[in-house]
């Protein structure tokens, strides 16, 4: 019998052959099929296990972790997908993460480039000094409130009126503007302004990234981390649920799917639209490329959104060093669907997918593709947790 037995070769990628269902003695070995190795699927798998549920994760891509994945490249930890810092204000998010990983103290502190000239994000009392050379706290709210008046915001209706409502046009125009339209593909008058309400406008001098309470990256790599959460799991690689549907859907008797929903049930209200990106990645004999982690090119022109010098997320004194480019791109099927564009008509379409999904009797939906919703790795997480409670419940 298989026996869930999986092999390792480069890099943590699973080198798990398909054990082929044969007939009956096969059928519902599973109690729940999980589609997708990503995080949420690895949390909801390690909860069922928990609770003595056998459980099959199929992944179509090569290696487990989805979008955290990371490689270990001659010591640097290289997040495949992007860099990803873990960071959440709720406890027992952070303790739960915590018992599959051992988490540095690192602090996302990136810069912005702007034609040369660099700036402290998020926005706050040193991106001010730099853009106006104010020094209070007072002079930074009056300078942005007498832009806000010009402006003339009250209400905003979309992200360019946010953005220039939380930090006036200035910055909005060198920081702002340029990076959202290539990042989205569409102009700030278009997209909502949830997206911009993601970064904090300080009127302190704190380049933290992120306001929460807990932060830092695993010391050994997303990857090691879900590996652990997937112990004990039947995992198979390069097995696209859509491929193999039928066979699939027999062997378990659940279902937990973390693909695009609306490609489960086959587009039938339509299309949900997403952004896609393209990673190229450079290893360099020269030991600091940055002297940061991450750099955001906020200008219209350069192609790409951003750099990460993978070293610096886990203060790393090799010799060498790796950089990842992201450059946005449009997305279609059979490109990776990397972020949900949440406008009001794909949020309209996605209401009538979760309709239909609310009416499954063995099936539940989850994850940045199943929830079509913009999650940072803490909120992933505590959506599957919460899915598991209430599939317990049934
Ligand atoms: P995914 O990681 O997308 O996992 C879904 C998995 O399902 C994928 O592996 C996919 O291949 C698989 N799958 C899909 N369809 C099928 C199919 N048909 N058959 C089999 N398998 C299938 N969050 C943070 O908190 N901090 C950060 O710094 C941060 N940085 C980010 C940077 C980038 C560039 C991006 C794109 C995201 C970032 N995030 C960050 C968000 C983070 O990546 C997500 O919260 C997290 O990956 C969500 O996990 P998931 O399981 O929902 O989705
Ligand atoms: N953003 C920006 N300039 C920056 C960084 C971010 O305008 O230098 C905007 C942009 O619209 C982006 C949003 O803020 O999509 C959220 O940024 P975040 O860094 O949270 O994006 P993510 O890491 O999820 O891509």
């Amino acid at each position: 019998m298989y026996n869930g037995v999986v092999r390792w070769y480069r890099h943590g990628v699973r080198d798990d052959r398909l054990p082929v269902a044969r007939g009956k003695v096969f059928m519902k070995r599973y109690d729940y099929l999980i589609v997708g190795a990503g995080l949420f699927g690895a949390v909801c798998a390690r909860e069922l296990a928990d609770a003595g549920k056998r459980c099959l994760v199929v992944e179509k891509r090569r290696h487990i972790g989805g979008n955290v994945y990371t490689e270990n490249v001659g010591g640097i930890q290289v997040h495949v997908y992007g860099g990803h810092v873990f960071h959440t204000d709720a406890q027992p998010v952070w303790q739960y993460v915590n018992r599959f990983a051992a988490f540095n103290h690192y602090i996302n502190m990136p810069l912005a480039n702007y034609r040369g000239e660099l700036y402290n994000l998020p926005f706050n009392m040193n991106t001010f000094y730099r853009m106006w050379g104010v020094r209070t706290p007072a002079e930074a709210k009056a300078r942005i409130a007498e832009q806000v008046a010009e402006a003339g915001v009250t209400e905003p209706r979309n992200l360019e009126e946010q953005a220039i409502g939380m930090v006036g046009r200035e910055i909005y125009g060198k920081l702002i503007k340029g990076y959202t339209e290539k990042q989205w593909g569409r102009t700030c008058k278009e997209l909502p302004p949830f997206i911009i309400k993601r970064l904090p406008v300080r009127f302190r001098y704190d380049n933290n990234y992120f306001d929460d309470r807990w932060q830092g990256v695993p010391t050994d790599g997303y990857t090691a981390m879900i590996e652990r959460m997937l112990d004990g799991v039947d995992v198979r690689t390069e097995t696209d649920y859509f491929e193999r549907r039928a066979e699939l859907d027999a062997l378990a008797e659940g279902l937990v799917f973390t693909g695009p929903i609306d490609r489960y049930y086959d587009y039938r209200y339509g299309e949900l639209e997403w952004r896609s990106l393209r990673f190229e990645t450079e290893e360099l004999e020269i030991e600091d490329y940055q002297g940061v982690a991450a750099v955001n090119y906020t200008d219209a022109e350069t192609p790409f959104t951003r750099i990460f010098e993978h070293k610096h997320f886990a203060f790393g004194t090799q010799p060498n060093t790796v950089i990842t480019r992201e450059y946005p791109q449009s997305w279609h099927r059979g490109r990776e669907a990397y972020y949900p564009i949440n406008d009001e008509k794909n949020q309209a379409r996605y209401e009538k997918y979760a309709e239909l999904a609310a009416r499954e009797a063995n099936a539940v939906f989850g994850g940045r593709q199943g929830h079509y919703r913009y999650y940072d790795m803490d909120k992933a997480v505590s959506a599957a947790l919460e899915t598991v409670a209430r599939m317990k419940q049934k």
